[in-house]
């Protein structure tokens, strides 16, 4: 179903990249850190679907907003296509700001509610100064008709549409500047879940057509499945998994994925799992665990996991994981 392997050089390739945040909670204190993201790299090749997944607030929309560059790396590299962005000059952002774009979670927040949408969508093209008047308003057009919405719409206000029709006004405003890379950060989460599976399958639609490359954020397995070709799985700013789509569901290697996938319902008995609950809560980030950073919640934990770091390691040709026991 989902095709693996690509031999290509990657569109994005991420290096031991990290984030910290400094955070004091009074004028008398000391600075401390939030560790939002520790040594993640993955690699995103054009035309393909990257899924990130993990529990909210595990590093993954800061990752999507490192690629943007809309907040500076701690430490590592990004490259894209080709060209390495981590330090880019605020000239070469121009450029880079037009070929990636971002479409967020909350369709309602993302639009200003006093501009009419056609206008909305034609902003980019103004400030990137694409085509005139007149070829700005035809393309419009043409995106409201690519998105499934209708011409006459054009002079409408956001609160005339439904989620599901602001979100596909997002995506054609993300589309007018003809990006190649489109970070989606939990762009179906706010919707109802029949709404859900319709603007997936026009996320597909517009990626054959324009040869789109995704960053598919979300925290619903599930949902990154429909639609992703690999799928990397993140827990408090680490990657701990990263496998084919159909790999990672019918073969899971970190505790962690074993359990997002087990809370999971299925109707085919064949492919239920036992539940895994996992016992107490996500560690703070201000004081991350030693060792495994997944130690203090895993059902598999073994002494050393306390104290030493599981690297990421190949366990087949496609598959990564960052567990002792994993094998
Ligand atoms: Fe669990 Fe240890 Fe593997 Fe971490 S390294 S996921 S604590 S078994």
């Amino acid at each position: 179903m989902h095709e693996t392997g690509n031999h290509q050089a990657p569109l994005l390739e991420i290096h031991q990249l990290a984030k910290k945040f400094p955070v004091r909670r009074s004028f008398l204190q000391a600075k401390t850190y939030v560790q939002a993201v520790s040594n993640l790299s993955f690699t995103i090749h054009n035309g393909e679907t990257y899924g990130l997944v993990g529990e909210s607030g595990c590093g993954k929309s800061t990752t999507g907003r490192l690629l943007l560059r809309l907040q500076d790396p701690t430490a590592g590299n990004i490259t894209y296509n080709g060209k390495d962005i981590t330090h880019a000059r605020e000239s070469e952002l121009r450029q880079l700001r037009k070929d990636i774009q971002i479409v967020f979670q909350d369709p309602y927040s993302s639009l200003n509610p006093r501009i009419k949408i056609g206008d909305a969508i034609r902003e980019p093209m103004n400030i990137f100064r694409i085509g005139d008047p007149g070829s700005r308003k035809k393309r419009v057009y043409e995106l409201l008709q690519k998105v499934g919405l209708q011409q006459d719409q054009y002079d409408r206000y956001p609160h005339e549409f439904s989620g599901g029709q602001r979100q596909r006004i997002v995506l054609a405003r993300a589309l007018a500047v003809n990006p190649r890379f489109l970070v989606c950060d939990e762009p179906v989460s706010a919707l109802d879940v029949s709404v859900q599976s319709q603007i997936l399958n026009l996320l597909q639609q517009l990626q054959a057509e324009y040869q789109l490359t995704y960053l598919f954020i979300a925290h619903d397995l599930s949902v990154v499945r429909h639609i992703s070709q690999r799928i990397g799985v993140m827990y408090l700013g680490h990657l701990v998994e990263e496998a084919p789509t159909d790999q990672l569901f019918s073969d899971p290697a970190h505790p962690y994925t074993q359990a997002l996938l087990s809370a999971i319902p299925t109707t085919k008995p064949n492919r239920r799992r036992e539940r895994i609950v996992l016992s107490g809560d996500v560690p703070s980030p201000i004081h991350l665990p030693s060792g495994c950073v997944f130690h203090p919640r895993c059902p598999a934990a073994i002494p050393s996991c306390r104290e030493v770091v599981p690297l990421m390691r190949m366990i087949s040709e496609h598959h990564r994981v960052a567990c002792h026991l994993a094998k």
